[in-house]
């Protein structure tokens, strides 16, 4: 099985949250009259203020909470209903600066070619997380999702792997290939240590303190590496 990250890994993050910032403060200044840097500083003071009473779990990347203490934060009442408008701006125009990663469609292609079981594993609600796969257009290819709304914690907390592993057969565990951008998106050493899985391989940016986790520039590489260790075991 190879288990993806979703968010700055099967896409780059950067463009499409700025995407949806600068439409949301465009929002802030044209409806609200609350201009930037003020109202930009009130979401960055919101979004400190949200996770930290929330701590690790899927709500704690809601935009909609975001909003929401912003206004309050620069001073306006509780308006629900312009919240939900703020939320559905930045997510609509981040989806439309959305692009797949080169390589990243090959990839997945190549894997349903082999039989191999895919996955995601993801940190955020699943109405967010469904429909940045339905923008991308790559669900039919992926076997599972799982998003750490469906879990207590995130995926730090191996939650959401351990829920992943209950809904595969058992000889998908054998060995399993993380991709993601981060450390705890291949927690491969913890996965083999509590019995989760049985084997696997990690791909991150960045450093990794795991013998079985290495670096990757791009899909090409991860993909390389499949079909060298495919013809290995063929
Ligand atoms: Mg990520």
């Amino acid at each position: 099985m190879v288990v993806f990250d979703l968010d700055d890994t099967l896409y780059e993050y950067a463009p499409c949250d700025a995407a949806g910032k600068a439409a949301l403060f465009r929002f802030a200044a044209e409806e609200l009259g609350v201009m930037s840097p003020a109202f930009e500083q009130a979401y960055a003071q919101a979004r400190v203020n949200v996770k930290k009473r929330l701590g690790p779990t899927a709500s704690s990347h809601s935009r909609l909470l975001y909003c929401h203490e912003a206004m309050e934060l620069v001073g306006l009442r509780s308006e629900p209903h312009v919240a939900l408008v703020m939320e559905q701006e930045y997510w609509r125009n981040y989806m439309l600066a959305m692009e797949l990663r080169p390589g990243v469609g090959d990839l997945l292609q190549t894997l349903r070619f082999n039989d191999v079981v895919t996955a995601i594993v993801t940190d955020l609600t699943a109405q967010i997380q469904f429909r940045k796969l339905y923008h991308l257009d790559i669900a039919k290819l992926i076997d599972h999702v799982v998003c750490s709304e469906e879990t207590a914690l995130e995926k730090a907390s191996l939650q959401p792997f351990e829920l992943l592993a209950s809904r595969v057969a058992p000889d998908a565990l054998d060995c399993v290939w993380f991709v993601g951008d981060q450390d705890f998106d291949a927690p491969v050493d913890a996965l083999v240590e509590k019995g989760v899985i049985r084997d696997g391989f990690g791909f991150v940016h960045g450093a990794t303190g795991q013998e079985r986790v290495q670096h990757w520039n791009s899909v090409r590489e991860v993909e390389d590496l499949l079909e060298r260790s495919a013809g290995r075991a063929a």
